[in-house]
């Protein structure tokens, strides 16, 4: 009865990358149950394609629009309100609706990914009998021997894609009638128990900043609550004691936390306090485990929500709060496609819009957010003290200048770094290094024509990783053997290693101290799935003295026996020409040093620099972030950096250098009204084959750029960027 047509039309919004929305015509059939938000599928020319109802309407422009084929769902995809926030965004960040419709309903949703069968393992003989196979294992196979202690831990049972187990080390269990498995196809998140743990008595400070959040949770209004407090002030049990407020409320509640600190020590000490059920939503999660864990939220089954930026956009029902933690975290912000939109600002708008209270929280809060508290837009709450009697660690700054005379040489440890990490080895406790940089050397350099080895599709030197003896780039992967004569000048045996990494620190260590045991964590020991988490946990179970690695390292976990942080050579942060470079090196000095003495134990900072002068180090030893934002403010102010204005940096690329100029210089003279800064290459000018030039615009209100800006053809804009220079 399709060619009953109604006298409704639809707007819809095709998945395939078309710029407008299409006009179709509603069956009779479908007419009383068609709403905004609803997937359908529509023809097209010769085919059928997937789209989303963007709009209902009584007439349309076109002469004869066809009929849509069929309803996909019976309920909108997406609630009112979230429809409210993609147009929002679609605005703010001038991107097209469609394109920004792919957060909302990601790939998963719109290819209804189904989730596979999970397999969950569970004990054979009791818990003794398995405690004495254990023991019996431990010898010959360790490895069988750690994945039974792991299920033993689990009396419910363990899915299998939670632990860091081979099939062949279950089946050779299963073999020995040592463990069951069982195929199951829920989420299986809340069928682990854990010992309950029970809200703790908040200190004066931390009760004054819950209830000033519950009274928001409880008369239903927006309002942002900004959490300035160091690292172990007691901002997570605050977290959590909202929350329980938003659930008793029978509201919803969604905690972001940047991608690299959602490991399960974190997700443990939820599940530890809720009964409830937690969707956690990351990109490591499978797209079926991520479809399910939607539909449950869609259906109002979850309530609670833990996950990385994306997360934002989940269907949580009855929102009665939004947690950001580490709020000035740089992964909250999505550069590299548009929508180039800054995550916690989405959740800032998204509570207003649900209103519902939201909380940003962080030792070192973003400049633009600690501002917002000054002129009153947040209401700030300060957390002074550590909540329990662990002590700030002291900072102590190393002139590597003078330790290398001291030395008569290069080396990477200072007299007193080497003298720390000794201790630490002698008294059983632990240490972190910390270096930005990984691979073993930086670069290979000509010594006749001072021209480093560069990749051949991006403008960055490669680095030399030992490992994997060859040279990388860290922009685009490639990866090529070492060099023997210089390619530019074809001098022979000219070339020489320059920089270090932190495969370099690893091998100097042991250089140093024949029988340290270290564990390093950068993104080439980190490929695998479970490896972060992996080396995270081998750390904590003392496997290891020190662990190096880059600022991986500085968030989120716990360690209670890291009582000394070494901080190698921030310098070259110090020198990016970028106006958020020195806030995000004071971000991370002081993350990076909040991981020392978390425990009983006092913690130490070591922090070795060729600037030892430098206000910021200073700033961070003192671990001064009020000294830290005013003078940051003022420079800002001088400037009329953001929060004094608005940024927008339109990129374009192209495989040859004329063609991005010339792009980037017609929709320069096309936005002259706005009196754009002038066109420059990218500080990266060319990344995998594409050249890259680029502009900014700096603005009182984005607003007024905005009809300006959506002329604009083939640009990546970027509102409000994390960087003017990358
Ligand atoms: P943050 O999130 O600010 O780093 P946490 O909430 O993780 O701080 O708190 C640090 C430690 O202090 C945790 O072990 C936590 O259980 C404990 N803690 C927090 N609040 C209290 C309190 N009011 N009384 C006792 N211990 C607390
Ligand atoms: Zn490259």
């Amino acid at each position: 009865m399709e060619s009953l047509v109604s006298e409704i039309f639809v707007e819809v919004l095709l998945d395939q990358n078309l710029s407008k929305a299409l006009d179709y015509a509603v069956p009779q059939a479908l007419a009383h149950l068609i709403q905004v938000g609803m997937r359908v599928e529509v023809p097209l020319k010769s085919s059928v394609k997937k789209g989303t109802i963007a709009q209902i309407k009584s007439t349309s422009n076109w002469p004869n629009p066809k009929p849509i084929f069929q309803l996909l769902s019976s309920t909108p995809e997406i609630s009112d309100t979230l429809w409210k926030l993609a147009h929002w965004m679609s605005h703010y960040y001038c991107t097209p609706l469609q394109r920004v419709l792919k957060c909302f309903i990601p790939v998963n949703i719109r290819k209804k990914v189904q989730q596979k069968t999970q397999i969950l393992l569970k004990l054979k003989q009791t818990h003794d009998a398995s405690i004495l196979a254990i023991t019996q294992l431990r010898g010959r196979f360790p490895l069988q021997a750690d994945l039974l202690d792991r299920v033993l831990q689990h009396p419910k049972g363990v899915l299998f894609t939670e632990l860091n187990a081979s099939r062949s080390t279950v089946a050779a269990l299963v073999k020995k009638n040592l463990l069951v498995v069982e195929k199951i196809t829920s989420s299986g998140l809340e069928e682990e128990e854990f010992f309950a743990t029970q809200p703790k008595t908040l200190n004066t400070e931390q009760t004054r900043t819950l209830s000033a959040i519950q009274s928001s949770i409880q008369a239903r209004q927006f309002a942002a609550h900004l959490i300035y407090g160091v690292t172990g002030s007691g901002k997570t049990e605050i977290y959590m004691q909202a929350i329980q407020t938003a659930l008793d409320q029978n509201q919803s509640a969604i905690m972001l936390v940047p991608e690299i600190s959602l490991t399960s020590q974190t997700i443990e000490r939820f599940r530890a306090r809720f009964a409830q059920k937690i969707a956690v939503l990351h990109h490591r999660r499978s797209l079926g485990e991520r479809s399910t864990a939607w539909e449950e939220l869609r259906k109002g089954e979850t309530k609670l929500v833990i996950g990385a930026r994306s997360a934002l956009f989940c269907p949580a029902q009855n929102l009665g709060l939004i947690i950001v933690d580490e709020e000035h975290d740089s992964s909250y912000k999505q550069s590299d496609e548009m929508p180039c939109y800054q995550g916690r600002d989405v959740a800032v708008m998204r509570a207003h819009l649900e209103h519902c209270p939201i909380i940003l929280a962080s030792a070192t809060p973003s400049i633009e957010s600690r501002y917002n508290a000054q002129i009153g837009k947040y209401q700030l709450h300060t957390l002074e003290a550590r909540a329990t009697s662990a002590q700030l660690p002291t900072v102590t700054i190393i002139d590597m200048a003078q330790a290398l005379e001291r030395n008569k040489g290069f080396t990477h440890f200072s007299d007193e770094l080497a003298r720390a990490i000794q201790k630490r080895i002698e008294t059983g406790e632990q240490a972190l290094l910390f270096l930005n940089r990984r691979g073993y050397h930086r670069m290979q350099i000509c010594q006749s024509c001072h021209s480093p080895i560069k990749c051949p599709h991006c403008d960055l030197s490669l680095a030399f990783h030992r490992e994997a003896n060859s040279l990388q780039c860290h922009l685009c992967g490639h990866e090529q053997p070492l060099a023997r004569h210089c390619p530019h000048c074809h001098a022979n045996e000219s070339l020489q290693f320059k920089g270090f990494g932190t495969e370099h620190v690893e091998r100097a260590l042991h250089a140093l101290f024949p029988n340290i045991r270290t564990l390093r964590m950068d993104k080439d020991t980190t490929t695998k799935k479970e490896s972060h988490e992996e080396i995270f946990q081998q750390f904590r179970a003392h496997k290891a003295d020190v662990l190096i690695g880059t600022q991986m390292i500085a968030k989120g976990f716990h360690f209670p026996s890291v009582t000394l942080v070494g901080i190698l050579n921030p310098d070259a942060t110090l020198a990016i020409p970028d106006f958020r470079a020195p806030e995000q090196l004071f971000q991370l000095l002081t993350q990076v040093a909040g991981r020392a003495g978390r425990a009983e134990l006092a913690g130490e900072v070591i922090i070795q620099t060729f600037s030892p002068h430098h206000p910021l180090l200073a700033m961070a030893a003192a671990q001064d972030y009020p000294a830290f934002y005013n003078q940051a403010l003022e420079e800002r102010r001088l400037f009329k950096y953001p929060p004094f204005s608005h940024l927008i940096k339109l990129v374009f690329s192209a495989p040859t250098a004329e063609e991005a100029v010339e792009k980037a210089k017609a929709a320069h003279k096309q936005l002259s009204p706005l009196s754009p800064l002038p066109v420059s290459p990218a500080g990266h000018a060319k990344v995998k084959d594409l050249f890259r030039f680029q502009f900014l615009i700096q603005v009182d209100k984005v607003g007024l750029a905005i009809p300006l800006l959506k002329e604009i053809q083939g640009a990546k804009i970027d509102v409000d960027p994390l960087s003017t220079y990358f």
